[in-house]
């Protein structure tokens, strides 16, 4: 089979999957308070996620990451993980993997890592208690840690994903840092992205600048920039001192969709060719047309030939433009 090739002749070889729009956590900057939710009918069912990843992996895609939401409260989402494993058993996945708020992690890690899972990316943006509980509003801190420890004793590797928030942990910056040091995780930063209506959430006001962020890491520290690539809007350095590797997104400062590899499917079979576009093709009715999936891989083909060359945020002039109106937690971030 061919394989999944743009228009601007970028292999599309990573799909990220929501697996469901609900959450444990209400985190300040990607979910109102009082959240509706998409009713449960809606959702594609496991087996349907199933036949959809499968179909992408056939067509080339080597990485799948599955998201949300939180993806740890879907039920019976190890049956899908366990599932999705015989695709790394064969060598036609090379890398499962998930993104968390780590919530559950204690529950599952041995069994992720049993199904092939072999890194995690867990979201943590403050080790401070009181913080957490205000960014996450229902989240709570030790159960988030209890997490991660389970998960580095089932020999996951962890990276922490950290959302880099004007004046809520700015002053974490080098706590944050010793402490992924110490645990031997690595650490991203993301820029504030504008997703969603949050009600009376100011976003001009969280955002702080990875600019920033990394001129005041160079005040302490020799910074070598890194010319790993992961296909993502990423870019890392290595601290010298300490021989971290630390991650910077950005993709409001800076715009890496030449090289973008990905697409992302939601939990109700909408692909979105870019985060930052409301363009999206509908998988779901291709998929339950029928058993055959000749339709499903020509509408997988179809929307993949309409992927974007880039997206439109810009914060530059002050005002948000390019506002996105959907959840982060509906494409997953
Ligand atoms: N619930 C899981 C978690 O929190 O890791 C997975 C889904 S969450 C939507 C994925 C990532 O998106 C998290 O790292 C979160 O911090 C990030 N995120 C959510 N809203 C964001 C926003 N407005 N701007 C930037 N990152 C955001
Ligand atoms: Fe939930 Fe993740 Fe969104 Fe926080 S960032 S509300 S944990 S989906």
């Amino acid at each position: 089979m061919t394989a999944l090739i743009d228009p601007f002749a970028r292999s599309i070889t990573y799909l990220r999957v929501s697996v469901t729009d609900r959450c444990d956590f209400r985190c300040v900057y990607c979910m109102a308070e009082n959240m509706t939710f998409l009713p449960k009918a809606d959702l594609l069912t496991l087996e349907e996620l199933d036949r959809l990843c499968t179909a992408f992996v056939d067509m080339g895609v080597q990485k799948l990451r599955i998201t949300g939401g939180e993806p740890l409260v879907r039920k019976g989402i190890l049956t899908f993980f366990r599932a999705m494993s015989r695709h790394l058993d064969t060598g036609a996945l090379r890398e499962l993997t998930l993104t968390t708020n780590g919530s559950q992690l204690a529950r599952f890690a041995a069994d992720l890592a049993a199904c092939g899972v072999r890194r995690v990316n867990v979201s943590l943006d403050t080790l401070d208690p009181d913080k957490f509980a205000r960014i996450t509003r229902w989240g709570r801190l030790p159960q988030v840690l209890d997490g991660i420890a389970a998960a580095q004793a089932a020999g996951l590797r962890i990276k922490i994903n950290a959302v880099a928030l004007k004046g809520f942990n700015e002053d974490e910056l080098f706590t944050l840092t010793d402490w992924c040091a110490q645990q031997g995780h690595d650490l991203t930063w993301i820029e504030v992205m504008p997703m969603g209506d949050l009600g009376n959430e100011d976003r001009l006001d969280q955002y702080w600048s990875l600019r920033d962020l990394r001129t005041r890491y160079a005040e302490r520290f020799t910074l070598t920039d890194l010319a790993e690539r992961s296909g993502g809007p990423a870019r890392y350095v290595r601290i010298e001192e300490t021989g971290q590797k630390v991650g910077f997104i950005t993709p409001l400062t800076h715009n890496f969709c030449e090289s973008c590899n990905r697409v992302r499917l939601t939990c109700t079979g909408e692909l979105y060719m870019c985060l930052g576009q409301e363009d999206r093709a509908d998988l779901r009715a291709p998929l339950r047309a029928s058993p055959d999936d000749a339709a499903l891989q020509d509408s997988i083909r179809a929307a993949i030939a309409r992927k974007p060359k880039g997206h439109d945020f810009d914060y530059s002039r002050q005002s948000v433009s390019g506002q996105m109106p959907r959840h982060m937690s509906h494409t997953g971030g």
